[in-house]
């Protein structure tokens, strides 16, 4: 197995910059979701690391070894892509051992390794039948049957699960990580599902127009989103903002909204002046007859174990994740006690977090 590592990778495509200056590490056995929305830079990337695009400036190194113009074929990676192309002729075992067929290994090895490869899949008793009757789920084993059984260093995916319905997709999320927990393969799996990454990565980096906004495992992510832009695209419903001006001063604790003060974690820097970004998550919102900050019901989304609570206040919406069986009604007054352990803050102009401390918690950037 091996580790990833890219050093200030960039790609333009004439005068469009398709990846600015990127740089990360994935250790040996990890696994890595590269997360963002549609035309952000996600295959760009991995198709850099696979060897089937030249990058524009950077290095791409694996176990230390420069391999930035090594070709593709060279560098003993595995890519997985979303529209996995079988030999539809071919049945499963001769589908699943075509690469080591290509390669000259010897039949009976290949014979061991298809077997080995198909059971560690649990898709050995399909192994002699044609590929072309199996169903989406089966034939998308197959295909990492086919990347599994080379051996390779690590493994690249390319939204692997994109083509399969919701179902199944789920069940795939559950078992492509008991796979790497199996086989601890260093892995590059390309999503723009924050939920398929939040449920199977160590670490995310989460990308936007090229560049890599955060990079961090789950939790650092969720819990300490380097940017407005990290905090909306990760969680279900994302992060609620609230507006507030006249800036913050490094140490402070509390912060004006309006007629409210609302406690906040300590701020490490000195933002003078200037509109700011309260951050919460629609968890660490409760209703108390007593907090300063108001508004009124506006709408309820059932969730079966929880509801979402939509309530208007001057600063705009906010969500609230409430117990499912506790009643509410359209127009009712509340007031919204926020978790000041929890808050984010932002600058408005730039969208970044602002450094702050949590009681018993490091500071973060
Ligand atoms: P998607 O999930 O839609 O594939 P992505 O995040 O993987 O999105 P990329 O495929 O990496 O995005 O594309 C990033 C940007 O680079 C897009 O705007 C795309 O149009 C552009 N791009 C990609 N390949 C080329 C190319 N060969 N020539 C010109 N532009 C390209």
């Amino acid at each position: 197995m091996a580790e990833i590592r890219i050093e200030n990778l960039r790609k333009s495509f004439g005068s469009f910059v398709a990846v600015q200056e990127s740089s990360f590490t994935v250790e040996d056995g990890e696994f890595l979701a590269l997360l963002g929305p549609s035309g952000c830079g996600k295959t760009t990337t991995l198709r850099m690391i696979a060897g089937l695009e030249l990058p524009t400036s950077g290095s791409i190194l694996l176990d230390k070894e420069d391999v930035t113009f090594n070709r593709a074929r060279d560098r003993d990676i595995a890519f997985v892509f979303q529209l996995f192309a079988l030999y539809p002729h071919m049945n499963v075992r001769k589908n699943i051992g075509f690469p080591l067929l290509a390669q000259g290994v010897a039949k009976a090895e290949i014979r061991a390794r298809v077997e080995e490869t198909a059971r560690l899949l649990q898709i050995d008793h399909i192994l002699d039948k044609p590929v072309s009757g199996l169903a989406g789920g089966d034939r998308q084993r197959v295909a990492l049957g086919r990347a599994i059984v080379r051996r390779p260093k690590c493994f690249l995916m390319d939204e692997p699960l994109g083509t399969l319905d919701a179902e199944f997709r789920n069940v795939m999320v559950h078992e492509l990580r008991e796979l790497h927990n199996r086989i601890k393969a260093t892995t590059i799996y390309v999503t723009h599902d924050q939920l398929e990454a939040m449920a199977m990565a160590d670490k995310i980096a989460v990308m936007n127009h090229g560049v890599i906004e955060q990079f961090g495992s789950p939790q650092q992510i969720y819990d300490h989103p380097a940017s407005i832009y990290v905090a909306d695209f990760i969680g279900s419903p994302p992060m609620n903002f609230i507006g507030f001006g006249g800036g913050i001063a490094k140490g402070a604790t509390s912060v004006q909204v309006g007629d409210a003060a609302v406690a906040v974690p300590e701020a490490l820097e000195d933002v003078s002046a200037g509109d700011m970004v309260l951050g919460v998550r629609p968890e660490h919102v409760r209703f108390s007859d007593a907090a300063p900050l108001r508004g009124s019901i506006y709408g309820v989304e059932y969730l079966g174990t929880t509801q979402i609570v939509v309530v208007e206040t001057a600063y705009g919406f906010c969500k609230v994740r409430a117990p499912a069986d506790q009643v509410f009604r359209i127009g009712e007054a509340v007031g919204l006690d926020l978790d000041a352990t929890r808050l984010s803050l932002f600058r408005k102009d730039t969208g970044k977090a602002i450094r702050t401390v949590r009681a018993g918690e490091m500071a973060h950037g």
